[in-house]
């Protein structure tokens, strides 16, 4: 048992000689800088802390700046706080802190405040990306002669789903821009490993040829050589849901990815695999675009009759599935003769 030296009472505990409630009277636990300032990116609107970039809202940012500058003396423990903000101006926010604290296991309170300041800045990435840095080139083509709108609108959405969803754990991987040129897009990256995942992605999506070429842009400023680094992706000509040509049997192409890909034989409505090196022998026949549209009339067995889509006569055509008068099924013309592609 102790006591306290200023009010003579039995105490359990003690600190420098004062009772707890003689220790606390009249003595600020906690404490704030008169200001604080907190960097916004005026680019992105990101919040600096810790030397790193993150995403907060305003109000949160202002109360995360006060309780990161919060301060506490020796023997007080903070277990949580309330605050109150005040917003003077867009700059400037009056932060109070209300902060419960924990003495040797006996409660106290306190309050303190501060003037958050919000400094406008530009983040690294946002820096660079307003400097059009770039380090890699990807190059979108086709085949054929001209990149389709189609294609480039489909490569293109996938190339922003991959950034978006590599950038969220790296900050400095960003588009720096993309740019129409003749045959195709440009696409230009923050990072040369960006540009290669992208190519190998979009190579195996497609089956598409890829090709990767350096390009010395000078030298750092220790001499080093400095390069940028251009993927040139060239898209098959085919497209899933096209009719192709595969051994010479005329088929939709279901699909492709990096191992190959899988068609619909149109004359016996079979399934095959076709192999990722037999992939570039694969003819282009019509575009899904390109085909035909009729009518089912009538249904007998396996075979339908259809009006023909110019004349309007009618034709018989086999066909894999169901079908029934009414229905429109799409039809490729090979050597004057109509087929069902399912
Ligand atoms: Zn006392
Ligand atoms: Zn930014």
């Amino acid at each position: 048992m102790n006591f306290c030296v200023k009010c003579g009472r039995d105490c359990e505990e003690s600190l420098d000689g004062l009772c707890i409630d003689c220790w606390l009277d009249g003595r600020k636990l906690t404490e704030l800088p008169h200001h604080v300032d907190l960097k916004v990116c005026t680019n992105c609107g990101e919040f600096s802390f810790n030397d790193r970039w993150v995403k907060k809202t305003m109000e949160v940012a202002v109360q995360d700046a006060a309780a990161d500058a919060l301060r506490v003396i020796r023997d007080v423990k903070v277990n949580s706080v309330a605050m109150d903000v005040e917003c003077q101006d867009l700059y400037v926010y009056v932060v109070n802190v209300h902060a419960y604290c924990d003495v040797l296991g006996y409660e106290a309170e306190d309050d303190s405040s501060t003037i958050v300041r919000i400094k406008n800045n530009v983040c690294k990435r946002c820096s660079r990306q307003l400097g059009s840095y770039y380090e890699a080139i990807l190059q979108i083509r086709s085949g054929s002669k001209e990149l389709t709108p189609e294609m480039r609108e489909e490569t293109l959405a996938m190339v922003e789903n991959s950034v978006a969803r590599q950038a969220a754990n790296n900050r400095s991987l960003f588009i720096t821009k993309m740019e129409l040129v003749t045959g195709g897009v440009d696409v230009y990256l923050s990072s040369m490993s960006l540009g290669k995942s992208l190519a190998r992605e979009l190579g195996d999506a497609y089956c598409a040829e890829t090709k990767e070429s350096p390009k010395l842009v000078g030298q750092t400023t220790d001499g080093q050589d400095m390069y940028r680094l251009t993927y040139l992706v060239r898209l098959p000509e085919f497209h899933s849901g096209d009719v192709v040509i595969v051994n010479g049997r005329h088929c939709k192409l279901l699909r492709v990815s990096g191992h190959g890909g899988r068609v619909l034989d149109l004359m016996d409505f079979r399934e095959r695999a076709v192999r990722r090196a037999d992939l570039p022998d694969v003819k282009l026949y019509e575009k899904e675009s390109d085909l035909r549209e009729a009518t089912v009339i009538n249904r007998s067995g396996s075979e339908i009759q259809a009006l023909h889509p110019d004349n309007y006569s009618t034709i018989d055509l086999r066909i894999p599935d169901d079908y029934e008068p009414g229905d429109t099924v799409r039809l490729v013309s090979i050597d004057d003769v109509f087929y069902v592609v399912p």
